[in-house]
């Protein structure tokens, strides 16, 4: 086996081995001044190194790389500024702290996920970010290189690794502090938003579509995937046809009471007619287009409405619910937030452009509420 070493991706920064930490000639030759250590257990101390952070993470899918990611891009960042040099390493010099160093080139250089991997793989050929450090950094481009741990993505991806390591693979709802359902009365007017086809009630909005690279396995690298013996052109195409059949969303504030009965699994219903919309399952499920999605709460399209970006619309969603839709409707989201109360639409047809035309001025706020829409059916 030959000798690895130490591997200079940029000025000052360096990614290796704990072996390559632990050798004082590497340290010295390299003028190595502050180490990042990224290991389950700290290294032991040797006379040349100078500063070092030691991180304890485990190489798996399910460890959270982004809750330590912001104190690791920190300490690299600073260490080059001084002019120092800086060695990231972990055991092998592959996965944890090859996903740090990509995450730095990321944020500093402006780079996508694979554009950053594919410079680091330049500089040190073994590299290979396990899949749930690859996902959490695809996860770190969709947020533009920031670590917001509100970020209604980001506590998705600590609810699926919350479930990952669970013994059970089931969601355990006590361990999630607050805030583990996201609120769907949240909609920029930009957002796309979708509705009870039966009822017209406002459920989510694209905030809370949560997307997924179609296909069996994430189409990472190189766009092959995993076929046997059909063309992979057909099978593609036909896993994006599939895939286009159903949202995907995170769990939201209106299934509260459903989710409450802390079954693992069950149906979704409009929480204004009741009528069936979806499925629910914590510890995942396949979408059409074969990716494992979790946790699992998806919508086929055929039973919600996707209507145009409207911040107006939205605006007209707060009008109260009439007295007698106010009754039949479930009380733990109830209306009334002192909006003028709105005469039943007359006509069961109003698109969402007329809907927009009526009384707008009721509410400065462009905010919707699922359940205090007039029913239009
Ligand atoms: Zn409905
Ligand atoms: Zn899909």
């Amino acid at each position: 086996m030959p000798t690895r070493k130490m591997n200079n991706v940029r000025p000052h920064l360096f990614l290796g081995a704990a072996s390559d930490a632990l050798d004082e000639d590497q340290i010295v030759d390299n003028g190595i001044t502050h180490i990042l250590s990224l290991l389950s257990e700290p290294l032991p101390p040797l006379d040349c190194h100078g500063k070092v952070k030691f991180v304890p993470i485990l190489d798996c899918d399910t460890a959270d790389l982004l809750a330590v990611l912001e104190d690791c891009l920190e300490f690299v960042s600073s260490a080059v500024k001084s002019g120092g040099n800086v060695l990231v390493h972990c055991i092998a010099g592959v996965s944890r702290s090859s996903s740090v160093v990509i995450a730095y080139l990321m944020r500093t250089e402006k780079l996508n996920f694979y554009q950053a991997y594919k410079e680091v793989q330049k500089k040190r050929p073994i590299i290979s970010p396990n899949d749930g450090f690859a996902e959490q950094l695809r996860l770190f481009e969709m947020t533009n290189c920031k670590v917001n741990l509100s970020h209604p993505m980001y506590k998705l991806m600590k609810m699926k690794i919350a479930i990952a390591n669970s013994e059970t693979g089931e969601f355990d709802r006590s361990k999630m502090s607050m805030g583990w359902l996201s609120s769907s009365n949240v909609a920029g007017p930009e957002d796309v938003v979708y509705r009870c086809r039966k009822c017209r009630s406002l459920l989510f909005s694209s905030e809370h579509v949560v997307t997924h690279p179609v296909g069996d396995s994430p189409l990472l690298y190189d766009g092959s995937s995993r076929v046997d013996g059909k063309d992979p052109k057909e099978v593609a195409a036909a896993q994006a046809e599939a895939c286009k059949l159903t949202l995907h969303t995170m769990p939201l504030d209106w299934m509260e009471k459903t989710l409450e009965a802390g079954e693992q699994e069950g149906k979704l219903s409009c929480p204004k007619c009741n009528s069936r919309l979806g499925t629910y399952k914590w510890s995942g499920a396949r979408c059409g287009c074969r990716f494992w999605v979790v946790p699992f709460f998806s919508f086929p399209r055929r039973r919600v409405d996707e209507c145009a970006p409207i911040g107006q619309v939205m605006a007209t969603a707060r009008h109260s619910v009439p007295p007698q839709r106010a009754a039949a409707a479930p009380s733990a989201h109830g209306g009334g937030d002192g909006a003028p109360a709105a005469a039943p639409a007359a006509g069961g047809d109003d698109d969402d452009a007329s809907a927009a035309a009526v009384d707008s001025a009721s509410s400065s706020v462009p905010t919707g509420r699922v359940d205090d829409e007039p029913n239009r059916d």
